[in-house]
């Protein structure tokens, strides 16, 4: 079947890494820009590759370009409902080429080709090749199928627009809806393959955390294929509306993380919250000092008021986990009138990055807008406490009537991408531990447990109040 690739394509090849030391290129990611669109489209010229811009050989070892993947699919049963959850496996699909590395999705992807790779004559429309190849493979009602793949800048950049202009139709079509219009949620596992225990519970109001799928979408890839990774889940009988707690979601996520995690809240970061695998667009964290929330994206790079960047928080509550303080979160679910509503919802945060903050004015309530804090405003508890006070944040109430106890938490490390991220952030680190299982022992409360885990460490800290 792959005949003309010159590489290897398997799904064994999925989990492989292209350290910056053994990278030809780097496309899109952070340092520049891209996207990935699945289109639905009459008049579909089955097996059309094109590669608009420069191909591998006309870059140079350690260049960074924009990237963009354009996938028009054409076939009889095809519903425009369907373009989300089928975009959403090309990071799977991708990943099956050696040599070929793609993390995240939609707008935020980020790709790079290995040496190797280069050497054996591998070339972008080879990548085009193999995804329609994969593609008609996966999705049987695929009749027809062409893909671009853009590497000129003002094309990717046009493109870049157009794909985010289709996100944003996806998205906002989810907001007509809430939770309790629906009798039915949607689980997805499609990430067990490197997270084992996490299961998405996509509702309505909750959209995936990988920021790709909604309830739409969905329904959509359930009653398209009921076997695969995304499934119907029943809500059965409702224990907690403002938490977002039923019975039969419980059964369903203790069955399909074989029984790692037994009770979720939709809507809380607090006892029980909705487990994270690796993929989300940001996370939610608590402060115990100002006994407040935080949001950090994916696209920030400096530090939480936590001390630590995203990618070292991400590495604590990544891999399927359900860890008490910490969830992982859509941008899209920010939008949602019961965003994390158990906890305050947008009284609640304290602090986010400007850029998150900006771009979503129009959802945060009025008479808290200018009182949340973001990195302008101060990054460190004392600076934040100061911009609380200043600007009189409902946070201030709790802080006066509720106690400073903390519950006593336990933090696992397991290794997922943190590492990576610290790579391609161009710091230099050195391993500081490795072990197949290491527990630490500490006192007060607080045990760290790393498995299978190389930790690499610029600096450590590890705070307990
Ligand atoms: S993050 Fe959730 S919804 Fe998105 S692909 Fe992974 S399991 Fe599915
Ligand atoms: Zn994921």
């Amino acid at each position: 079947m792959f005949e003309d690739i010159p590489v290897d394509v398997s799904p064994m090849y999925e989990g492989e890494r292209i350290r910056s030391a053994n990278m030809f290129v780097e496309l899109a990611g952070p340092k520049s820009m891209g996207a990935e669109l699945v289109q639905v489209e009459e008049n579909v010229e089955d097996g059309k590759i094109e590669v608009i811009g420069p191909e591998l050989d006309a870059m140079n070892q350690g260049d960074v370009h924009p990237f963009g993947v354009l996938i028009e699919i054409q076939g009889e049963h095809l519903e425009k409902e369907l373009e989300g959850v089928i975009e959403r496996r090309t990071h799977e699909i991708s990943n099956y080429v050696k040599g070929f590395m793609h993390l995240n999705q939609r707008d935020a992807i980020w790709c790079r080709v290995s040496n190797e790779a280069l050497e054996a004559g591998f070339k972008l429309e080879h990548l085009g090749k193999t995804l329609a190849i994969l593609f008609k493979e996966e999705f049987p009602l695929i009749e027809s199928i062409a893909i671009s793949i853009l590497t000129e800048p003002a094309k990717v950049e046009e493109f870049v627009l157009k794909a985010q202009e289709e996100y944003q139709k996806r998205d906002s079509r989810a907001r007509e809806l809430s939770d309790e219009d629906v009798d039915v949620f949607y689980g997805c596992v499609m990430c067990q393959s490197f997270a084992p225990t996490h299961v998405c519970v996509v509702t309505p109001d909750r959209t995936a955390l990988c920021g790709a799928i909604n309830w739409f979408d969905c329904r959509a890839a359930a009653k398209m294929d009921p076997e695969g990774p995304i499934f119907e889940v029943e809500k059965g009988d409702l224990l907690d509306d403002v938490k977002g707690e039923y019975t039969n979601v419980n059964s369903v996520v203790t069955e399909k993380s074989q029984g790692t995690v037994e009770r979720v809240f939709l809507h809380s970061v607090f006892e029980y919250p909705h487990t994270s695998c690796g993929c989300f667009e940001a996370v939610a964290f608590y402060i115990p000092e100002l006994d407040g929330i935080g949001i950090v994206d994916r696209d920030f790079r400096g530090e939480t008021p936590l001390g630590i960047p995203f990618s070292a928080m991400a590495g604590q509550c990544s891999g399927g986990k359900q860890v008490e303080g910490f969830t992982g979160l859509s941008l899209e679910y920010m939008r949602s009138p019961k965003f994390l509503q158990a906890d305050g919802g947008f009284e609640r945060i304290v602090w986010l990055p400007k850029e998150i903050k900006d771009s979503l004015a129009d959802y945060i309530p009025e008479d808290v807008r200018d009182k949340i804090s973001t990195e302008e405003d101060g990054s460190t508890i004392k600076e934040i406490r100061t911009f609380l006070e200043e600007k009189g944040h409902p946070i201030l109430e709790r802080i006066k009537t509720t106690s400073s106890e903390v519950p006593e938490e336990e933090v696992t490390v397991e290794e997922e991408t943190p590492e990576e991220f610290s790579e391609m952030e161009g710091v230099p680190m050195a391993p500081v531990a490795y072990a197949p299982e290491l527990t630490v022992p500490s006192s007060g409360g607080v045990k760290i447990i790393f498995k299978n885990a190389k930790v690499y460490a610029e600096k450590v800290i590890i705070k307990k109040k």
